[in-house]
């Protein structure tokens, strides 16, 4: 008998009642008994879920306060010295001060969960003593058992996994840290097994990306020791996110089971179990529902692939199970009533994602003659979509190709282009800007909800984003910026605020998944072809380049942003999506400068968190969303300035990449890559216009001429002056307008300096 297994559920209910109530907790409105109360509240619900649904292993310990990795470091009193933790059980607020900072101690990093868009709280190993505080996985089982008879399935971070995770140790250090909480695994693990628990699933996401030869031994190391220690456990050895790469190293560990992705790793660990058969004494994971996509499986399809993995693993040692934690997509599209019923009957959230697992388990078992019905209705729903007007827009379909096979090349290289533009513009050595938002205060949102609610008619909302637009170029030119912008105020979110305009998305109402901490994030859904139906920013734009002789920047959001902050479509190549999307962005660009707009920025913010886990296609990745980049802005006139900006994350290692956009200006983030990014531009003599954020919009805090100074100067130690820009690091949205002005004067300020020196 085929049994089904779930990798992880959503923390944040269907109503985001989790997140409402750690809100409400930090802002003392909620006693912590009360707090904690409704926490297991929703934890037990999501049990319950699983169970009535019939999920055959159901995990426990995947819930969190937070972050599981923040809750593995603090079950193991990994906490940094800062937040003078006294050992004991970590208590919340210690628990939330490393995660969110206190008056006295900042938090601890958070950086992206491999390659999607939940973060965790990076680890700080630096003096660090680890103990156990309490054996989590061991409270979450019994209270699962206790509560509702369920023979829950733990789940922990693997030792080699959050070893790799967390820093705050040196290379050469790793194996002695490995030393010091194999014993503490043992300990939980063992404990586990006293307690009866049969199966615990032990994430090893790591092994999907590249591992050293120290690393697999390392692995060995562990995964014996645990064999040794606990040798009645059943250990469930769980990848996620791709295909692993040292298949025959790890399906020989002496575990029970190895857990595989075959959605998002399919072709390759399908191509290694047919290469490699797969050990008769294991149990196979077959992770075959996307924990991580918002698409109706295709049940016929599944249970093709079910039928091949049979070929390798009888039945009994076949679990059915997601790829991933469903942490990665939303509850439920019950609540969804707003879409088509051509689009709602091909999603699946978490709770349809369970039902695809029960059925295909069942089909997996009896036949699939059981299932008769619901096959006929997937077919169904997946057909009437792919035949969709929405899907079969041969126009664009037909554009997109043709402008694929181009080389998308400006018609002049950078240094003609750089010339006609210094003689067309005559801007200042190092011309100073912004990033294109100015501060959305409680004005302007208070408007967009009048507007919204229909209070305030189109022309009123019209007339009061013209005010802003106003007033902030009057602020702008006051101040003496160089190049201005009109400050985004229309916009509540720089990818809703395209996907609204193109054709080819949809706006879900509850589809809301974890970002990081209680924050959550509602993508847009990309379901069909994407299409230009009308400018989009041309109207604010050239208004507010009416009311100034300074050049105004217009401002978009670029193709791979708008894609890798969106559900995506899964029929076509992500790369053809981009395309399309670039292509639409071709229209908005070349309306605005048909409008009379001669810069345009272009921004690019998520580009690298597109990038593939497998290094061999991160290149083929960067190569076509550097296309789609040029694809949408390369149609203009030589004297059209493209800008582009990034920010959120490291570029020092993607600098090729960056230069191969060839924007004419670049504005990117600096301040928190600590000079590392200043560093690789001089290796790299980046020879395109430049503008490194000159300090950090991310705090409220005013910084100093000198200090900005400071910043020009070490920057222009690598950095050819006649192409360096002055500007901020990001857009300025959060910030309020007294801090704005004021350090965009000081911004001014050092500027002048600057060029009184050069
Ligand atoms: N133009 C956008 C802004 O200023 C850029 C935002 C971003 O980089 N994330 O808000
Ligand atoms: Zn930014």
């Amino acid at each position: 008998m085929v049994r089904s297994s779930v990798l992880g559920y959503p923390r944040i209910g269907a109503d985001r009642e989790w997140k409402k109530a750690l809100e409400a907790f930090w802002a003392g409105k909620l006693e912590e008994s009360e707090f904690q109360l409704q926490l297991q509240e929703i934890r037990l619900n999501h049990l319950r879920k699983q169970q009535e649904k019939g999920i055959d292993l159901i995990p426990v310990n995947d819930f969190s306060y937070y972050d599981h990795i923040l809750d593995t470091a603090a079950m193991f009193g990994i906490i940094p010295k800062r937040f003078a933790f006294e050992g004991g059980v970590v208590p919340l607020s210690v628990y939330y001060g490393v995660a969110r900072g206190t008056k006295e101690a900042a938090a601890s990093e958070m950086t992206k969960w491999f390659n999607t868009n939940y973060h965790y709280i990076v680890p700080e190993l630096s003096g660090a003593s680890p103990v156990i505080t309490e054996n989590k996985p061991l409270a979450a089982y019994r209270e699962a058992k206790e509560k509702l008879g369920i023979e829950g399935k733990p789940v922990i971070v693997g030792p080699l996994t959050f070893l790799k995770l967390s820093k705050g140790y040196s290379a050469s250090e790793t194996d002695a840290w490995l030393h010091r909480l194999l014993p503490l695994y043992v300990q939980i693990l063992q404990e586990l097994a006293e307690e009866g628990v049969q199966w615990v699933q032990i994430d090893e996401p790591i092994l999907v990306t590249k591992l050293s030869e120290e690393d697999v031994q390392r692995l060995k190391t562990v995964y014996e020791t645990f064999a040794a220690s606990v040798p009645n456990l059943n250990i469930m050895l769980q990848t996620y996110f791709e295909a692993v790469d040292r298949y025959t190293d790890i399906v020989s560990l002496p575990v029970k089971g190895i857990g595989l992705d075959f959605v998002h790793g399919l072709s390759g660990n399908i191509q290694s179990i047919k290469t490699c058969g797969f050990p008769a004494d294991k149990v196979l994971g077959a992770g075959v529902i996307d924990g991580r996509g918002i698409w109706k499986a295709s049940l016929r399809g599944k249970l093709e692939l079910l039928e091949q993995l049979a070929q390798f693993v009888p039945a009994e040692r076949l679990l059915v199970q997601t790829s991933s934690s469903l942490l990665h997509v939303p509850v439920t599209t019950e609540r969804e009533t707003k879409l088509t019923s051509e689009l709602k009957n091909v999603l699946a959230y978490a709770d349809e994602k369970l039902d695809e697992l029960v059925v295909i388990t069942k089909a997996a078992t009896s036949g699939s003659s059981g299932i008769a019905e619901e096959l006929e209705q997937c077919d169904r729903a997946l057909q009437a979509l792919q035949q969709s007007e929405e899907r079969n827009r041969s126009s664009i379909q037909q554009a997109v190709a043709a402008i694929s096979a181009e080389q998308a090349e400006r018609s002049r290289p950078f240094a003609e282009r750089h010339a006609a533009q210094q003689a067309k513009w005559q801007l200042p050595l190092f011309p100073t800007t912004t990033i294109g938002s100015f501060p959305q205060s409680a004005e302007v949102r208070k408007a967009r909800q009048l507007w919204r609610k229909g209070e305030w008619s189109n022309e009123q909302y019209a007339a009061f984003i013209r005010e802003q637009i106003d007033t902030w170029i009057k602020i702008q030119e006051e101040i003496g910026l160089d190049v201005l912008v009109h400050g985004e105020f229309e916009r509540t979110d720089m990818v809703e605020f395209f996907g609204e305009k193109l054709a080819g998305f949809a706006f879900t109402q509850n589809g809301w998944v974890q970002s990081y901490g209680s924050r959550c994030v509602k993508p847009p859904v990309i379901f069909g072809d994407v299409a230009f139906t009308g400018e989009m920013t041309v109207e604010e734009t050239r208004y507010a380049q009416s009311r100034t002789s300074r050049p105004v920047k217009g401002m978009l959001t670029g193709p791979i942003t708008i894609m890798n902050w969106s559900f995506v479509r899964d029929d076509i190549p992500r790369e053809q999506i981009a395309y399309q999307l670039a292509y639409a962005l071709r229209q908005e660009v070349e309306a605005l400068e048909k409008a009379g707009i001669g810069m345009i920025q272009v921004d690019e913010p998520a580009v690298r968190e597109g990038l593939p886990l497998k290094e061999e296609e991160q290149e083929a990745y960067l190569a076509w969303a550097v296309k789609a980049f040029r694809i949408a802005t390369c149609t203009v006139q030589e004297t059209t300035q493209i800008h582009t900006h990034m920010c959120y994350c490291e570029f020092h290692d993607m600098i090729d990449s960056i230069e191969a956009m060839d924007a004419d200006v670049i504005s990117i983030e600096t301040s928190r890559s600590h000079g590392e990014l200043i560093h690789s531009f001089e290796l790299n003599t980046y020879k395109l216009g430049i503008g490194l954020g000159v300090y950090d919009i991310h705090s409220p805090r005013v910084p100093s001429v000198e200090e900005m100074t400071g910043m020009i100067e070490r920057a222009l130690r690598v950095l050819d002056p006649k192409l360096f820009w002055i500007n901020p690091d990001c857009g300025l949205k959060t910030r309020g307008l007294e801090e704005t002005v004021a350090s965009l004067r000081n911004m001014v300020d050092a500027t002048k300096i600057a060029r009184e020196k050069y």
